[in-house]
């Protein structure tokens, strides 16, 4: 039964929304995303996070962390500019960037926190995801406008006060009292995932697989969705294109090496038809 304020998104409201360069485009007019992700425990996330920002079309990815995440996003992504974070540090050093992705691998102990803080002072729009939401669970003063936040059920449920299983039982209704209670985007995570933002309708993305259920999918989702926010959509519509565009990629990878080109190919015509419908 169609809900009353959630409706669908479709390939045209992306197509729509997504930024792309111009013909006088240069790479910080692209936007410039800042990563704070990772850690010598978790450097994967790191890894992970920069490559959604850079195949999210980013114009440039600055990656701030510890010396071993930062030689393994070299490594990956030579294209990012790195920064090497002693314990301690702020992100003053890290140079200008549009938007921030803060939070997955990052750990949760003091450093982290202030780590986290310090992002979070600088006032731009910022996807804050994992450990990131796990620091504002704790401490609520951390909370800003501007925010995208992108939690499953057990993040959220953290978030609330409010048990796993009644998140999952009732998603629309607390992703909704979420964005209501913080004042910011939300993105509830799943096997459908929904966006919501107080005043805006509730979105579902209708693209995705089971095969996404794998650890360090998520980490992809944000560094998509900040690469979104740095090329200038609001939190809402980044969420929204970031939910819809990692769920066709995972369509089209999971079509596997011999399908994957047709699959592509399906996609594209379905997304160029929506826009030729929109104009
Ligand atoms: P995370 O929970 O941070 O590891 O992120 C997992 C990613 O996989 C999110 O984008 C989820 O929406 C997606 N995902 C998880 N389980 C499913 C599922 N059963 N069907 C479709 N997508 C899923
Ligand atoms: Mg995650």
């Amino acid at each position: 039964l169609p809900e009353p304020g959630v409706t669908a998104l479709t390939a045209a409201d992306v197509a729509d929304r997504l930024p792309r360069p111009a013909a006088e485009s240069d790479k910080y007019r692209r936007g410039v995303v800042g990563v704070v992700a990772g850690s010598d425990r978790f450097t994967g996330a790191a890894v992970l996070a920069v490559g959604g920002a850079v195949r999210g079309g980013a114009g440039m990815v600055r990656y701030a962390g510890p010396a071993e995440p930062v030689r393994l996003v070299r490594a990956r992504w030579p294209e990012a500019v790195t920064t090497i974070l002693e314990p301690g540090d702020d992100v003053s050093g890290v140079g200008r960037v549009q938007a921030w992705v803060l939070g997955p691998g990052m750990g949760t102990d003091d450093r982290a926190h202030a780590l986290a803080r310090s992002v979070l002072d600088t006032g731009l729009p910022t996807v804050l995801d994992a450990d990131g939401l796990t620091l504002l669970a704790r401490d609520r003063s951390l909370l800003r406008p501007n925010l995208l936040l992108t939690p499953h059920a057990g993040e959220l449920s953290r978030l609330l006060g409010v048990p796993a299983a009644d998140i999952e039982a009732r998603r629309l209704e607390h992703v909704r009292r979420a964005a209501a209670e913080l004042g910011v985007t939300v993105l509830l995570k799943g096997s459908t995932t929904l966006v919501a933002e107080p005043g805006r309708p509730v979105r579902v993305n209708p693209t995705g697989t089971p095969w996404l259920a794998t650890a360090g999918t998520g980490d992809v989702l944000a560094g998509l969705a900040g690469a979104l926010l740095a090329g200038g959509l609001d939190t809402y519509d980044a969420g929204c294109c970031a939910a819809f565009l990692h769920g066709l990629a995972a369509h089209v990878a999971a079509a596997g090496p011999g399908g994957a080109t047709e699959a592509a190919e399906a996609v594209l015509t379905t997304m160029l038809d929506a826009v030729a419908g929109a104009g």
